[in-house]
């Protein structure tokens, strides 16, 4: 359950949190159109600090783009505003989701006659998966769900409406069980979670889908990419089958919410020997302890809440 807090950012001014209302027939409620992002805010030595606060929001300014939504702020504009956000809720760690709906208006599915609004709230939240799903692992199956294919619906934008798929897919393996699922393409290839990027680890390897209209072009994706190269091992873009998640030595999950999640088994098969593997374990400490402001932050991925 979310936990609120005293203030949400709409449109240039800090409202109440009970405030935050829209009316039933706002666009966003009838047909989904409202974009959206999910962003972390760890506790640091240095007070709070966002982690990768401008590509979230430069993916949430491409996702109105590919709807052809007008947001009237500039990305800079926006991470002042979250920074205030944070700051304001007298917050430290936390989990930020901006959003940016079409409202009332517009009477049928044509959305230009709804006024585009942006939200910015925020809330404490903990882990995604459950406590002791970082250090444990978690249990995964396929789903027998599929994701959209390339060109139907844009899966590079995060849109609610995608996020119907999303749930069917965690439905389903909550339903039967599991923690989390892994969704195939319509060609049967490994894609993504429903709300994660999937990792495999194969003799010292990093594999991960492409960016192929299938799947989200995740932000922590991209981080573990980055860390596993700084760390020396290999990474290989690639469409992967699903019986490599069988066969892989490791099977990690990544996302904003996740973090780095081990994969401990899929369809009830063990990954491996059935407990987080070594270099899942290696790249999420370092990425902990970059977000965590332990690790040096080379790549310059915290935004500090206060400045200095
Ligand atoms: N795929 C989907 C469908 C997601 O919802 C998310 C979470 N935003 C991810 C992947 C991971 O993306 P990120 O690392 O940017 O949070």
């Amino acid at each position: 359950k979310i936990t609120a807090t005293d203030w949400i950012w709409r449109d240039g001014e800090f409202i109440p949190w009970n405030d935050a209302q829209v009316h039933l027939l706002s666009h966003s409620m009838q047909f989904g159109s409202s974009v959206f992002e999910g962003i972390r805010c760890y506790s640091t030595p240095r007070g709070p600090a966002i982690f990768r606060l401008e590509d979230h929001l430069k993916r949430m300014v491409n996702s109105c783009k590919i709807y052809r939504m007008e947001v009237k702020y500039t990305v800079d504009d926006l991470v002042a505003a979250c920074c205030e956000l944070v700051e304001k809720n007298g917050l430290d760690a936390c989990y930020l989701r901006p959003m940016v709906l079409r409202g009332y208006g517009a009477t049928g599915m044509v959305p230009f006659d709804s006024p585009v609004e942006v939200y910015l709230p925020c809330w404490p939240w903990g882990a995604y998966l459950g406590e002791g799903a970082l250090e444990n692992g978690v249990d995964a199956c396929v789903s027998t769900w599929n994701r959209v294919a390339p060109n139907t619906i844009p899966s590079m934008a995060k849109v609610a409406g995608n996020y119907l798929s999303g749930q069917l897919i965690k439905m389903e393996a909550l339903t039967n069980g599991f923690h989390e699922a892994i969704a195939l393409t319509t060609e049967g290839m490994i894609s993504e979670g429903s709300g994660q990027n999937v990792f495999l680890v194969s003799g010292g390897t990093l594999y991960t889908a492409p960016i192929d209209g299938t799947l989200l072009h995740g932000i922590t994706r991209d981080s573990i990419i980055t860390i596993a190269r700084d760390l020396g091992l290999p990474v290989r873009e690639q469409h992967v089958p699903r019986e490599a998640l069988y066969t892989a030595d490791e099977v990690f999950l990544t996302g904003t919410a996740s973090e780095v999640t081990p994969v401990r088994s899929v369809d009830r098969i063990a990954v491996g020997a059935g407990k987080p593997g070594p270099i899942t374990q290696q790249i999420q400490r370092r990425f902990l302890d970059i977000v965590k402001g332990a690790g040096e932050d080379t790549h310059n991925w915290l935004t500090y809440v206060r400045a200095e």
